[in-house]
């Protein structure tokens, strides 16, 4: 665990112009002082990340969000308010301060406020706020472990900051609130029933069968091995034909059939939770891979509450890959 000694050193990296990979609660960021336009392209080159695509900025917390932004609407505040630090970004109109390095291009900003004691202490001591994207390859599986990114990244982070395995798992819930009501972007750690309960109002729910915006490639949190999406009372068998057929198969054995004996190269079961099966998922994929996986048999869970993010992740990792 980073010591506060690492936090010191990690903070003069970032003033320095580098590059320090970031526990947060959702997935470990690789983290660039957000106003030095020469680090956050290091991060585009490090990643192979399209510069068009827009990055999040994290801030030590919502009494900063007005340095970075402006015109905040009051469902912006309500929901900073009650949901930060946490896995909630708001999309907001830039504020002067923001390069252009760091949104792609637009004039609207990302912005939230991490919930872990490592990545809150940094920015304390760094004193600003930093543009930190996934600390993984464009297009594939985020890291959940120091050492996940150290197999991803190596040497081309400058230091890593170890915050234990995160909590949360997947991404951040995006929610654009510079339109006429608050749109979900992206479905993430915060669940859209809790979104609509602080709001008071129904939420759309996000389409993930087509690019909404810069960045949300089909293929995406992708790894090595062909992920295939079936129903779940078909996984089983879908599994053991693929296996038959040559194929090393790793399967996502749906929590209904967890006392089922399955032939395949390796076999999860799904966590009955969806708070566990977040926290796990990309730790999951990751394992398939190592284990030589060349076929990943998957169903998608309900998409309620945090399944929602689940299933937009599984089908990204199913979707057609994309060349950079
Ligand atoms: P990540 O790759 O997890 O850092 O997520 C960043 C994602 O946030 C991008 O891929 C976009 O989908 C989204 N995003 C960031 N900034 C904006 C913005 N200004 N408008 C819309 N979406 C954004
Ligand atoms: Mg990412």
């Amino acid at each position: 665990m980073a010591s506060s000694k690492d936090i010191e050193k990690a903070a003069g990296v970032l003033r320095a112009g580098g590059l320090v990979a970031l526990p947060t609660e959702t997935v470990y960021g690789l983290a660039a002082d957000a106003m030095d336009p020469a680090a956050i392209s290091r991060i585009f080159q490090v990643k192979g990340r399209p510069p068009s695509h827009p990055l999040i900025v994290h801030l030590a917390g919502a009494e900063q969000l007005d340095a970075w932004v402006q015109d905040v609407p009051v469902a912006a505040r309500v929901l900073a308010e009650h949901f930060w630090p946490g896995p909630l970004t708001l999309v907001l109109r830039r504020g002067p301060r923001v390069p252009l390095e760091a949104t792609g291009g637009l004039e609207t900003v990302a912005v939230r406020v991490p919930d872990h004691p490592v990545a809150l202490a940094l920015l304390a001591a760094f004193g600003g706020g930093v543009t930190a994207p996934s600390a993984n390859r464009f297009g594939s599986v985020s890291p959940t472990t120091a050492n996940d990114v150290r197999a991803e990244l190596g040497d081309a982070v400058d230091f890593v900051l170890d915050g234990g395995p995160c909590q949360v798992g997947v991404e951040s819930t995006i929610v654009d609130v510079t339109g006429e009501a608050p749109t979900i972007l992206r479905p993430g750690g915060v669940t859209r029933e809790d979104l609509e309960a602080v709001l008071g109002h129904p939420l759309a729910v996000p389409s993930t069968s087509q690019v909404r915006v810069p960045g949300q490639h089909p293929s995406h949190y992708a790894p090595r091995a062909r992920v295939v999406l079936v129903e779940p009372e078909t996984v089983i068998a879908e599994a053991e034909a693929a296996s038959e057929s040559g194929h090393q198969v790793g399967v996502f054995l749906p929590a209904a059939f967890a006392d089922v004996p399955v032939k395949a190269h390796a076999v999860v079961a799904v966590p009955a939770s969806p708070a566990a099966y977040a926290q796990g998922l990309y730790g999951f994929l990751r394992e398939f891979d190592q284990q030589g996986c060349d076929l990943i048999i998957a169903s998608l869970p309900a998409e309620q509450g945090l399944g929602l993010a689940i299933a937009n992740r599984l089908r990204r990792a199913a979707g057609p890959r994309h060349t950079v």
